[in-house]
């Protein structure tokens, strides 16, 4: 028979599949002999089983009872007792923490008769009834599916009626009342009372904590972190210890460096008098570690000291929920904490010093995509700004937009590509589509750790949080500062480094990190300037990708069309380019001397004139090209469009043809001339018709002046005294008889220019790009005549899935990700069972034929960090990604191979 529930002394944190996160943790904190309340995990197996079936396994019911027992005798106390109840929470964990996107109840035991036990043991009536309340209120939204207004407008009321404004400002009358308020709210709702048996509220809590895995916003959550759908999550069944005593009592989230700086030191909020979901809600201001230093030192050196023994542990940052009940420290969670980029980056860093991790394992610590939105802009510290409010920094960034109020203000902006920020008092997980359409968050409530924080930070989206000075009505669709007014038409800018927020849209620049990798460490430091963070952050870049350079079998290249991405390229680290592609050296002015090509006769003057033009020209670029690249290996594509792209558009072309037969009764016989040609060259489905070296066979002139000019240019720097590496690369090979056409005419060419100019050609490689699946698996064919190939990633996805991605991602992707059907685009990260496979087949068959032969991806996955993985562990020598992406590449390579 499978166990489904297990004490907390049963587990650790290595079986978060099995007991969740928070479970696993539990367990381990547990067995690290720290003060957590005794309790025991539902495992995700009975999740699963639930939700299946639509009911709890037959035997859970039993395994509960037994553990429970085991809590109750620990306690010396009997759940829902009626002199002196044992009172439980019952709180979801899956594998990976879901911040506020599943449900907790609180105080599950509690009922008109055990509310006055408790009462009486307690010696504070208050308490208790506050504790009924959140119960009812905690019950009635997440297991009876009631709305949760209906419950916070009643409290709302009350305390306007009572004339005060905190909760701790109510007494124990208006709380027994609010109590029955509650009841009526339950019983009206649902047609049945509130449930008494305090059993029956376990097991009906636990249920709703099974089904809270699939509501909405978590399935949005999970698509947008990539979370399998199908793990479902545990149930954690906690004693209760009570924050909400008094003065002596509190609650608490910390954590053992800044999340969002990395600065070591502690970092944390504090709320005395106080229960669970208080500090997350934002509902009042909170305190600092420091000052609960002041107001209970033994408690706070005890934290300290677990703080302390946790990072040990963990060997990583961790965050921490505790609640001190009367004087005495109770732990309730702790898992490796979440941060911001910068955070991770520095922490990483620090823990490598601090000798608690080593180089290899910190840069497993950070991530490529941690590392790109480092590079993402900043607000220009020169651009004149006017300030309107400060809140505080939640999650770094630079985000400008018109101001919306809630999801569908947020998202119908987005659909009309209208940058815009979230503002809102606080926000709750109903707030996600919002804040996922949002360009950046600000709320005037809360702290760091404040939902809206934690959950943008998840993000990666800019955040500021608590800005009190802000007097938000949504409903009215105003914010006030002060004596000015804002609606949702007005532009905002927040900055989510220093908690800044300014009216307008403020100006851009490039972030110190960028700086850094485009100009080096002292530039980078410079841009820094006297912010000590910052400057630790380029620090730590600096050195993590100097240590991922170090320990990296990859080489890193660019694909690059121009020199002036070559020399942006160089900078940002590629060791050479992948793939130039020279069709873009054909468009602009030049596209007319290709038509004039396309045109003429074969052998005719006029063709032979296009050409001899075309390849002057192509020797310029070439020449600028190489000479940037100078020492270093540039692979040249030849020509790959179709050749219709060149020519005007050819409806456009037959209406004006028709309309001028219409009305002037003649048509230009340029046109006429032009028309036949583009009605001949004309394709259905241009991806899969005269393009790359098909085009090479039909028109051989065009790949014939690209060779030469190539080659001379190659030949006058060699003669100036440089050292040009070209690598002549064959796109849309299929059969290696084309190969070998290709690659005995280019040869041809190498040798005449060799013995016409006397330069030394023989270094000029000639290979094959991969983009067909008939090319992966007659790969060893192929290398026989090739002397590299390179993986064109994007036609593989294309022609592997039959998908044209010029389309399918604006029509169908989105159906399809909702279906589960892709959880990431194939264009975006390498589908590794399909294409990635054709990949491993080719490059294994290549290398049984010539285990030397040079082996690269140029398509856009080479710089997708998941990919980069792939492309590591099947073999290859480089990517070759846009320049841009190289400093992620570089990094995920140094990781891979660690
Ligand atoms: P989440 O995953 O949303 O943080 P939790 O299950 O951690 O939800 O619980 C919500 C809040 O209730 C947290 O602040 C937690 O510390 C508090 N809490 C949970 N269990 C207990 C307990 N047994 N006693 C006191 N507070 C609790
Ligand atoms: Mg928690
Ligand atoms: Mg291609």
């Amino acid at each position: 028979m499978v166990k489904y529930v297990y004490d907390f002394v049963e587990g650790d944190k290595s079986m978060k599949d099995l007991l969740g996160g928070k479970g696993a943790n539990l367990a381990e904190m547990t067995n690290l002999g720290l003060p957590v309340p005794p309790g025991f995990t539902i495992s995700t197996d009975a999740c699963r089983a639930y939700l299946d079936a639509g009911a709890p396994p037959a035997s859970l019911a039993d395994e509960v009872t037994a553990a429970l027992r085991r809590v109750e005798q620990t306690m010396g106390r009997t759940l829902g007792d009626a002199t002196d109840p044992l009172l439980v929470s019952v709180r979801s964990g899956a594998k990976f923490s879901m911040p506020g996107m599943m449900e907790t109840v609180l105080n599950v035991g509690l009922n008109d008769r055990s509310v006055a036990g408790l009462a009486a043991v307690s010696g504070n009536g208050r308490f208790a009834w506050d504790s009924y309340r959140r119960l009812i209120q905690m019950f009635g939204r997440t297991v009876l599916d009631l709305d949760g207004e209906l419950f916070s407008e009643a409290l709302e009321e009350l305390k306007a009626r009572r004339g005060v404004t905190a909760d701790t400002d109510l007494t124990e009358e208006d709380l027994t009342g609010l109590v029955a308020t509650y009841k009526d709210i339950v019983e009206r709702a649902t047609g049945s009372p509130f449930p008494q048996d305090p059993r029956e509220q376990l097991d009906l809590a636990t249920e709703a904590v099974f089904r809270s895995w699939n509501t909405e916003r978590a399935r949005v959550y999970r698509r947008r972190e990539r979370i399998p759908d199908d793990l479902g999550t545990a149930v954690n069944v906690v004693a209760m210890v009570f924050g909400n005593m008094g003065e002596t009592s509190g609650t608490g989230v910390c954590f053992t460096r800044d999340p969002s700086t990395g600065h070591s030191g502690v970092y944390g909020d504090y709320l005395p008098n106080a229960q669970g979901e208080d500090v997350v809600a934002g509902i009042r201001n909170t305190l600092t570690l420091a000052d609960l230093e002041k107001l209970d030192k033994t408690s706070y050196d005890q934290l300290r000291a677990i703080m302390a023994k946790l990072e040990t542990h963990y060997r990583d940052l961790c965050d921490i929920e505790f609640t001190i009940e009367r004087g005495k420290l109770w732990m309730l969670q702790t898992r490796v904490g979440k941060r911001t980029p910068a955070a991770a980056f520095r922490v990483a860093i620090e823990l490598a010093d601090e000798g608690l991790i080593t180089a290899d394992e910190a840069l497993t610590r950070v991530t490529g995509e941690q590392l790109t939105s480092l590079m993402f802009p900043q607000f220009d510290p020169e651009a004149s700004k006017e300030t309107l409010t400060r809140g505080t920094a939640a999650s770094p960034g630079a985000a400008a937009g018109v101001i919306v109020f809630n999801n569908e203000q947020a998202e119908a902006a987005a659909k009309e590509g209208r940058r815009c920020v979230l503002v809102r008092r606080e926000t709750n997980p109903d707030d996600l589509p919002g804040m996922v359409a949002a360009e950046g968050v600000l709320t005037a409530r809360g702290g760091k750790t404040s939902h809206a924080a934690v959950v943008a930070r998840g993000m990666g989206k800019t955040c500021v949080v608590g800005a009190d000075a802000l007097v938000i009505n949504a409903a009215a669709g105003t914010v006030t500062v002060g004596e000015r007014m804002l609606t949702a038409e007005d532009t905002i800018s927040i900055d989510g480094q220093t908690g800044e927020v300014f009216l307008g849209a403020v100006p851009v620049v490039d972030s110190p990190v960028t700086t850094y990798l485009s100009h080096g460490l002292e530039a980078g430091l410079a841009a820094a300037g006297d912010d000590a963070d910052t400057r630790e952050l380029v620090t730590a870049v600096d050195r993590l990708l100097t240590r991922a350079d170090e320990v990296r079998r990859l080489q890193v290249r660019a694909n690059a069309d121009t020199p002036n991405d070559s020399r942006n390229a160089l900078a940002f680290g590629a060791e050479g380019i992948g793939l130039c592609r020279t069709e873009h050296m054909f468009l602009g002015a030049r596209r007319q001397l290709v038509e004039n090509a396309i045109v003429s006769e074969p052998g005719s003057a006029e063709r032979q004139s296009a050409f001899d033009e075309l390849e002057r020209l192509q020797k310029q670029d070439y020449l600028e090209m190489l000479e940037v690249m100078d020492g270093k290996e540039m692979v040249v594509r030849l020509i790959d469009p179709p050749l219709h792209e060149f020519l005007p558009d050819l409806t456009k072309l037959e209406i004006r043809v028709a309309v001028d037969l219409a009305t002037k009764g003649r048509a230009d016989p340029d046109d006429l001339a032009m028309l036949v040609v583009a009605r001949r060259l004309h394709e259905q489905n241009p991806m899969l018709g005269l393009r790359g070296v098909r085009l090479g066979i039909y028109m051989p002139g065009l790949n014939d002046l690209q060779v030469r000019a190539l080659c001379e240019a190659t030949a006058e720097l060699a003669a100036r005294g440089l050292h040009p590496k070209p690598e002549i690369m064959v796109p849309l090979v299929g059969s290696v008889r084309e190969l070998r056409l290709l690659r005995e005419k280019t040869e041809g060419i190498i040798a005449e220019v060799a013995s016409r100019t006397g330069a030394d050609l023989s270094a000029i490689t000639v290979g094959a790009m991969i983009e067909l699946p008939r090319a992966a698996v007659t790969a060893d064919d192929l290398a026989a005549e090739a002397d590299f190939f390179s993986f064109g990633t994007n036609d593989l996805t294309q022609t592997t899935w039959g998908f044209s991605r010029d389309d399918v991602e604006s029509t169908f992707f989105n159906e399809y990700a909702e279906a589960g059907i892709f959880t990431v685009s194939p264009f975006e990260s390498i589908d590794v069972d399909g294409v990635g496979e054709l990949v491993r087949i080719a490059v294994e068959k290549a290398r049984a034929t010539k285990p030397g032969i040079k082996l690269g991806v140029c398509g856009e996955h080479g710089g997708d960090p998941d990919s980069v993985h792939f492309f590591h562990a099947v073999g290859l020598d480089y990517v070759s990604c846009s320049p841009f992406r190289v400093p992620v590449a570089r990094l995920e390579a140094g990781r891979a191979a660690v």
